[in-house]
């Protein structure tokens, strides 16, 4: 194809878009999304799909070292592909044409004698490192933007460390390469009944190294919901020596320095390899659709389902306008996507109390629908039911925002957590302020939608998404103008009312001012010096949770 030459091993993407080259969305499913956008006034002409040779790319800065060229490419293709992530203003700037930091070179190594070669060669060159899992980071992490006075960019992709190396069966544990992505990682346990039960939406093109170092919050809605636990050790490689952390089910033993891996976004170093819990593969399922009149009454029934130990492994939570966007029926109030799953037990005793609780709050369900699926223990992941309907739609959402793009549409979300107490006026206050902000800068209301991701026994994940028309004439360059204002408003409103500026999207580059205000500042200095130790040169993706020691970069990137 032309215009495709890569050094890469993995299907080609549509590196200005969701997924692989030769898949996206069909003709009905393009109508049903101009359909939808028509709600929003007329649409225009859309963009065409971009092309490799229609970008204007600087040529790389200086020479990687001949002992490297065979695992360096400086391809067209191979550069756009890993100038950005998948976030709105990513997929913006690719549809406009507009690159004007692609990475210098793209490196593809096979071994970590080839990592450690190249982290000599960036640290002696002052060359920015930029570690590349699937690429699929909506806050800027993988963004090759990287600001400072660094020489070059090289950003280095993991897709060759994708091998399952080892299987410890009696411990539920196997040692995983961190560049596997999600579906080969599970393919390679379900020969052995096992999986890894991590499911982010983005599964299909995210690796196991990006989930570690971004704290991915991946399907289970209670309990494990975020990569973390499932972490028994991380190797890691860095600019100043390569470290393993002990294989343990658990240990009081100081700080754990695998903690300090998981969510360092690239910043210390590199993971290679980690050894994961797993857990067997269930068979037993069961779910259902429970409606609330209200949303107030369905906080309430969730709440009171988080705290009652009975750990559901779904338990969404939508608002009405989150339903009217899945295309769930949720009666004009709000709808609880429930499961329970389990490889040991039938969970039907579990359903029973969880919907005698949803029931203490108001919530009421189609009876036939449950009695179907705690007989067949499908689960619901069939389209026929609401909950099957909206994980299909929920599936299908990032080839959507693609369609909508083209149109000059303004696609996004953003998730927090809050403890249950203030839950209400933190729903209240980010709506009401990202509302304003979207009124204030496109002059037209929108639709604000929230779902609850994930549920803990002291509060939600809330997860916001809107959409908003541009300008009139459907011009992508000015509602990308509009969304960075939509977007600090956003990083505003969270803090502002008491959240996270994260629960799971991780800080990156897009993230960091409303970071900065909720770590420590004596924290934030201690893991600046720990990055001093692992990265005394300050090369590994600078711009991202903080500066590196003795240099001033700030925010990079689509907010900068
Ligand atoms: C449509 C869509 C849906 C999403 N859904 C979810 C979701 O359900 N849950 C969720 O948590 N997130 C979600 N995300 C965000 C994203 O998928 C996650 O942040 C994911 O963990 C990133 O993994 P990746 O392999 O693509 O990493 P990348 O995007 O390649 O990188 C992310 C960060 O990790 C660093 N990095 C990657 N690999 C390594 C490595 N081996 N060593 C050191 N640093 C590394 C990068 O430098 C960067 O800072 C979604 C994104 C999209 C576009």
């Amino acid at each position: 194809m032309t215009g495709y030459a890569t050094l890469s091993h993995r299907p080609l993407r549509r590196f200005w878009g969701w997924g692989n080259l030769d898949h996206g969305l069909s003709d009905a499913e393009r109508r049903a999304v101009r359909d939808g956008l028509g709600r929003l006034g007329s649409l225009g002409t859309p963009l065409s799909e971009p092309k490799v040779e229609e970008y204007a790319l600087a040529a790389p800065r200086g020479n990687v070292p001949a002992a490297l060229a065979a695992i360096v490419s400086s391809t067209p293709y191979d550069r756009l592909n890993h100038a950005y992530g998948k976030s709105y203003a990513d997929l913006a700037r690719l549809w406009l044409r507009r690159v004007p930091h692609a990475p210098d070179w793209v490196a593809f190594p096979r071994s970590e004698d080839d990592i450690v070669a190249l982290l000599d060669w960036a640290s002696g060159a002052n060359v920015a490192v930029v570690p590349f899992g699937g690429g699929s980071s909506v806050v800027g992490g993988v963004e090759s933007a990287v600001g400072g006075d660094h020489a070059a960019v090289l950003t280095l992709d993991m897709e060759r460390f994708d091998q399952i190396h080892e299987i410890d069966r009696t411990s539920r544990a196997a040692r995983i390469g961190g560049g596997i992505p999600g579906p080969s990682l599970e393919a390679g346990l379900r020969p052995q009944g096992l999986t890894l039960r991590h499911f982010p939406q983005s599964f299909e093109f995210s690796t196991l190294g990006g989930w570690i170092v971004t704290r991915a919050g991946g399907h289970y809605a209670t309990q494990y919901t975020h990569i973390d636990d499932f972490v028994e050790n991380v190797r890691m490689v860095t600019p100043a020596g390569t470290f393993e952390t002990r294989r343990l089910p658990g240990s009081g033993a100081g700080p754990a320095p695998d903690r300090l891996v998981i969510g360092s976004e690239g910043t210390f170093g590199v993971l290679t390899s980690a050894w994961m819990r797993l857990q067997d593969r269930p068979r037993y399922r069961a779910s259902a659709s429970v409606r609330f009149e209200t949303l107030a009454t369905a906080i309430d029934g969730v709440r009171a389902l988080s705290q009652s130990g009975l750990q559901p492994t779904n338990c969404r939570l939508l608002d009405a306008n989150e339903a009217v966007s899945a295309h769930v029926d949720a009666g004009g109030g709000a709808l609880l996507v429930l499961g329970f799953e389990s490889a040991d037990h039938p969970v039907v005793a579990w359903m029973e109390r969880a919907l005698a609780l949803a029931a203490d709050h108001g919530g009421s369900w189609c009876a036939d629908e449950v009695a179907r699926s705690m007989a067949a223990q499908t689960g619901g992941n069939e389209h026929g039911d609401a909950a099957g309907q909206w994980r299909h739609a929920f599936l299908r959402m990032p080839y959507r925002r693609d369609e909508a793009m083209r149109y000059g549409v303004i696609v996004d979300t953003f998730e927090s957590a809050i403890t249950w107490n203030a839950f209400h006026a933190f729903y209240e206050g980010v709506i009401q302020d990202v509302g304003d902000a979207i009124h204030r800068v496109t002059g037209r209301a929108s639709r604000i939608s929230c779902r609850l991701t994930h549920v803990y026994p002291d509060g939600p994940a809330p997860y916001f998404s809107f959409s908003a028309r541009g300008r009139e004439d459907g011009d992508l360059a000015s509602a990308l103008s509009m969304w960075r204002e939509i977007k600090r408003a956003c990083n505003e409103a969270v803090i502002r009312h008491g959240g996270t500026s994260t629960h799971h999207h991780a800080v990156g580059r897009d993230h960091r001012s409303a970071y900065e205000r909720e770590v420590p500042d004596l924290m934030r200095q201690a893991l600046v010096a720990a990055k001093a130790t692992l990265d005394p040169a300050g090369i590994m993706n600078p711009g991202v949770l903080f500066d590196p020691a003795g240099r001033t970069i700030g925010v990079t990137g689509a907010l900068a």
